[in-house]
């Protein structure tokens, strides 16, 4: 069965059951994306909501998924208003929850709930895990030679480490494409910039971002939730790892990670991405506050390229940093 999902939630037990996890975020972002706002805005989806969420309403139907995993704790609360209208189209919904707490008993009975529903037992989900950190273990290389070997750009680790959520639905087929990508990119001369980048906040809806700032030779050297979504930490236990993750649970628990990112990677300045009518928009005030090296924030709508306006914040925040 095809599962869609709406954000990184333990994908190990719909592996672990035998199907297929899909990130509708992936699918959406990939295809023809302002073709799936525009259907959702034609089934009444309001102009003022964040397009990700028309963007998976949409990829639901035309990818014909047998049930959606919405995570409703922890994301976004369009997600219950999304899975509703998921419901009315007789697509199947499961809900899964990030206890805002962070009790770990709380989050074992939801990864529980999980198995339950997929009928599969822990071990064999177990198993999976420890396939699947394989696969992570390489993605936290191919993120060294990122920062420490400046030999990918921003882009291709945005795309490695975004795809790290679903690994395209099947992980052998990705740690194949993963290998081969590692050995090219190790033959690679350096890439030369002037500033080091970090990219924080939900991947960008901005098409040609990562381009236009190589372009004016920044290489963003940090992507700060793409990282989260490759699950880095390598925890042992399921429960911890979906703990250690950062972004379901408080941006101070993000900032933790940020701070210490900005240190070991050396970053310049960050930008701090948003998109419209999004809640998370709230925590760039505390983004500002609590981080000491410049911060550039940027706001997406609509898939497609840079606005000018955009482009022209981006290029003084530019002089500003040369000066
Ligand atoms: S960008 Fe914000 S509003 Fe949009 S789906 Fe993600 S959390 Fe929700």
């Amino acid at each position: 069965m095809k599962i869609g999902f709406t954000t990184s939630f333990p994908v190990e037990v719909v592996f672990a059951a035998g199907h297929i996890p899909i990130d509708m975020n992936n699918i959406f972002i990939s295809g023809n994306a302002n073709n799936f706002v525009e259907q959702a805005e034609f089934d009444g989806y309001p102009r003022n909501i964040c397009s990700w969420i028309k963007g998976m309403y949409s990829v639901a139907h035309d990818a014909e998924m047998d049930a959606v995993i919405g995570v409703v704790e922890g994301d976004c609360s369009n997600t219950h208003s999304l899975m509703s209208t998921l419901v009315d189209k007789n697509i199947d919904v499961i809900s899964f929850s990030f206890p805002h707490d962070k009790n770990r008993n709380k989050l074992a009975a939801e990864i529980e709930k999980l198995e339950q529903y997929f009928n599969v037992n822990h071990t064999k989900v177990d198993e999976v895990k420890l396939r699947l950190d394989k696969i992570r273990k390489k993605l936290i290389y191919l993120d060294e030679l990122t920062f420490k070997e400046n030999k990918i750009t921003g882009l291709e680790n945005h795309l490695w480490l975004v795809n790290s959520s679903d690994f395209n639905g099947d992980p052998q087929n990705f740690e194949i494409r993963l290998d081969e990508f590692i050995l090219e990119a190790t033959k690679r001369e350096s890439i030369k910039t002037d500033f080091r980048f970090g990219f924080l906040g939900v991947p960008p809806i901005i098409t040609d971002l990562y381009d236009f700032l190589l372009e004016h030779k920044v290489n963003v050297v940090f992507n700060e939730i793409q990282r989260q979504f490759s699950m880095p930490y390598l925890e042992n236990d399921i429960v911890d790892q979906y703990l250690h993750y950062t972004y379901p649970y408080t941006i101070f628990d993000r900032l933790k990670d940020i701070q210490l990112e900005i240190k070991n990677r050396k970053l310049d300045a960050v930008i701090s991405y948003s998109q419209s009518f999004c809640h998370r928009q709230i925590d760039n005030i505390l983004i500002k506050k609590y981080i000491d090296i410049p911060v550039l924030t940027i706001e997406g709508d609509q898939p497609g390229e840079l606005d000018a306006r955009t482009k022209l914040r981006i290029e003084s925040f530019l002089d500003m940093l040369k000066y």
